[in-house]
Parts: C-alpha cells; structure tokens; sequence
C-alpha cells in the first residue's frame, strides 16, 4: 500500500495561503530516489516535500543508499473505515489512517490527529517527521502518526468518545505498549487518550500495566505524566532559551509573534511571557490580536479556552494596576498585519505548509521557531533565507512532547511518578542537548539548521542500521 497519494492541500484552503504554485525546481531537487520509487511530482505535496527534506540531508552525511529508500517509505500504512452510531441514531462513516515509519531505534511513536482535512500522505509525511524528531532528541522509539477525517468542532462529546473508542478497536490488533504508541496531537487531548487507553485495555486482553503504556498524553489521574500538557510549548521555549542568545537576541524584553494558539503555542507564550518576552500579536482560527505593550497569554488562553478561540478577548473587561475596570489594550487585525508585525521570533504553531512565499514576504522577524510540524513549504522556506531569518526547525523545536511522553512512557513501564520539577529539568537537558547536537551538524556540514537537524538524526539512524543489518 505505500503509494503516494496527491492530497488536498489544507494550505489551499487557508484565506492566507492563497499564492501561485511554486515551480518542482523550488521544492525539491528531484533526488534520485523519488524516481527510483516511483515517486509522482506534485510541489504541493507535504510528503514529497518531506521526503526530499530528509534526502537533501541524507545527501550531505552520505548515508547509504539502503536507508535511503527503506526511509522514504513508511514500514506499514493502515487505513481503516468504521462506523458510528450518531446522537440522532443515525450511522456515519469514518476513516482512520495509522502510519508506521520506521522502528529502527525503537517502538512506532507518535500523535493521533483528529482533523477533518486529514490525508493519507499528510500522516505519511507527520510519521517520517516523528521518526526524525525522536532520532535528534534520543528518546528509544521510532515514528509513527496517525489521524481520523473527522471535525472535532462538530460532533458532541458523546460522540467523541464513540469515535474514539471505535478507532481504537479498528487499529488495536497493530499497536502495543511496545510496538507503537500513539499519543495527542492536533485536535486531539488527554480526555481522547484516557478513552484509547481504556478501550485498549477492555479489548486486548492486556494487564492494566501494560495497557496504560499503550498511549501517552493521558491525564495525570490516569498514568499521564507531570508536565506532559505544557511540553512541547515548554519545548518549544526551552529550545529558545538555549539558542537565542547565541543569534544576539536577549530572552528577557524579546519580542514574540504567535501564530495559532492551542496547546502548544498557548503553553510557549505563557512560558515566554514568564521568561520575560512579550507577545505581541497572536492569530488562531477566530482572528487575529495585536497588543505592542505584550498581550497577557494566561488571559489569553483562559478565554480561549472558554469561547473557543481569541477574539473577543479585546473586549473583556480586566482590573488595571489602579483597581478600575479597563479593557485589554489589544486591538484587531487583519492577516497581513498580523504577518508583518515586527518581532523578534515567529512562532509558527498551528498547521503545516501555512508558511508559503506570501506570508514568507511579509515576515518581520529574526528568528522563526517552527512550534508546528512542517509550517513552512519549501518554497516559503527560500523565501526566509533570502530575507536572513533563522529558521529553527520543527524536528527540534517541538520534539519536546514527545521527549515527555518518553517520560511518562517510563513512569508506566516501572510504576514510579516524576515530579513536575524532575519533567522539567529532564525535558530541559534533552532540548539542550539536542540544539547543541544541531549546531554542531551546522557546523560539521556547513548548511542550514533544518538540513542540520535532519542530519544529526540522519547519523543516529545511519549508525544502527550499520549496526543491526538488513535482514535477512
Ligand atoms: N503529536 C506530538 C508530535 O507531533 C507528540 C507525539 C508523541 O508524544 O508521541 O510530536
């Protein structure tokens, strides 16, 4: 099954995102291995896109042919069709994907997305990212994704759970406590994971050890971890914390643009904010808000959290420093300003191929911390170096979640519970090992930090292929 698929774009259907295509010239330089495995030719596909990021690097560490191919393809892609009983009773018809990479290093690992744009090729494309990511962080597992078609937004809680449960059981008989470990991602949470891992356990027969490693990102009640919630934001600022002075820019008064504002980039501006920056503009799905005095992201995130998005917050009433009644200084804007608004990081949190050569130009930024998975498209990636900004790639700066659910992984696997100081510091000296880990490739190899990054993971796999052979 391991054809590559053209996917509808969720770029192309972003109001932001509307430029000309990019020539295949800018994407990729049509790698001898996209031939050799048949590869078609379409610039806008994440996975091919991808794929040609790692081969740009393998190129640059030589890596062996042998691994080359075995990683431009996952190991195993499973799509799956269930249905769900509706509120109404009505029956619906769901399609799920679970996308194994590569177990070179260790057990598949990676998030469950629930997105109504998910395609085959997208989690193809977020799985060999997964196994990247956890090859630079050295956490003991592989890659893996998974998604289902379905608007989280849409349905009700009850029939979340349904959803839930019923994907779990269409996928059970190909994950395990230590063969592959899903997790949260976009559009899913702990509360989705408690449900995977109940089901899990109901179904498989499995001791209630076992079963709770089954998934990661639970709630803290259920065998989550500490610190697991805020991670890949903490990640994402621990990261920061650890290269930005070296790029002359100063963490304390720095100033941060937001894009998207769910787990992940609402955890980096509150962290941020504590580390002394000041966020001053952030846009989600709802709008856009821009506050050059710093927009306060604890606020932010409550109201988010109870209306389902950031506007409207300008409007809430706050207690000034002078016991009055004020409103929050943060005022509305539009797309356009909200990508040219001066700063001295965008952090790009929301979903991938939002950065493209439009939104690249109106950039105002130093430095880009791609707290998403593959925000930017290669073609607005060129963009961004031609204009000098840094770019601090996915593979590293958001590989702070999964480095937790490595944690809560062990806690389960030896029935111990870290505190959420001992998650912090571990999650710390792994982001800081794992961007000094990048410099170094920089430097070994005199490229860009994404290529970089890929590089340094590219090594790690390299090595234990050599190590381990190709059966048989
Ligand atoms: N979905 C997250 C990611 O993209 C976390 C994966 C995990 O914890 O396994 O990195």
């Amino acid at each position: 099954m391991s054809t590559v698929t053209p996917s509808t774009t969720k770029a192309s259907q972003s109001p932001a995102t509307s430029d000309s295509a990019p020539s295949v010239a800018d994407v990729m330089e049509r790698d001898p291995v996209f031939d050799e495995l048949g590869f078609p030719t379409d610039p806008d596909n994440l996975y091919l896109q991808v794929v040609g990021q790692m081969l740009r690097a393998a190129e640059v560490i030589d890596l062996k042919h042998r691994v080359r191919i075995i990683l431009a393809q996952p190991k195993n892609e499973v799509m799956v069709h269930f249905p769900v009983r509706m509120d109404d009773g009505h029956h619906k018809l769901f399609k799920g994907y679970r996308v194994q990479h590569n177990n070179a290093l260790g057990p598949y690992k990676g998030g469950i997305r629930f997105h109504q744009d998910v395609h085959l090729d997208d989690v193809k494309a977020l799985s060999l990212l997964m196994t990247m990511k956890t090859a630079l962080v050295r956490v003991p597992f592989g890659g893996g994704k998974g998604g289902v078609k379905i608007n989280p937004r849409e349905v009700s809680p009850a029939e979340l759970e349904r959803v839930a449960r019923r994907f779990t059981s269409a996928i059970a008989h190909m994950i395990g406590p230590d063969y592959d470990i899903p997790a949260p991602d976009v559009g899913t949470n702990a509360q989705i994971m408690a449900w995977m891992a109940d089901t899990y356990m109901m179904g498989m027969d499995s001791n209630a050890q076992d079963g709770l490693r089954i998934v990661t990102g639970k709630p803290v009640e259920f065998g989550g971890s500490a610190g697991r919630e805020k991670a890949t934001g903490q990640g994402v600022a621990d990261v920061l914390a650890e290269m930005l002075p070296g790029i002359g820019i100063p963490l304390q008064g720095m100033t941060v643009v937001l894009l998207g504002f769910g787990n992940v980039n609402s955890w980096a501006g509150r962290i941020l904010q504590d580390m002394g920056a000041r966020i001053v503009a952030v846009m989600d799905h709802t709008g856009a808000l821009r506050n050059s005095d710093g927009l306060d992201c604890r606020a932010l995130a409550e109201y988010s959290e109870r209306h389902g998005g950031i506007l409207g917050y300008e409007k809430e009433p706050t207690l000034s420093g002078s016991g009055t009644r004020s409103e929050q200084g943060a005022e509305v804007i539009s797309e356009q300003e909200f990508y040219s608004t001066a700063c001295d990081v965008f952090v790009p949190g929301a979903l991938e191929q939002m950065i493209k050569p439009k939104q690249a130009a109106l950039l105002n930024c130093r430095v880009l911390a791609e707290a998403a998975n593959a925000p930017c498209t290669p073609a607005g990636d060129r963009v961004l170096t031609e204009k000098g900004i840094e770019v601090i790639p996915a593979i590293l700066a958001n590989s702070g979640g999964v480095t937790v659910s490595y944690f809560e992984w062990l806690q389960n696997k030896s029935s111990v519970t870290w505190d959420a100081t001992h998650v912090d510091r571990e999650l710390n000296r792994h982001m800081c090992v794992a961007a000094r880990r990048t410099l170094a490739a920089r430097q070994r190899y005199d490229c860009d930090l994404r290529t970089a990054a890929f590089a340094a993971a590219l090594e790690q796999i390299g090595k234990v292929y050599k190590l381990r052979g190709i059966f048989p």
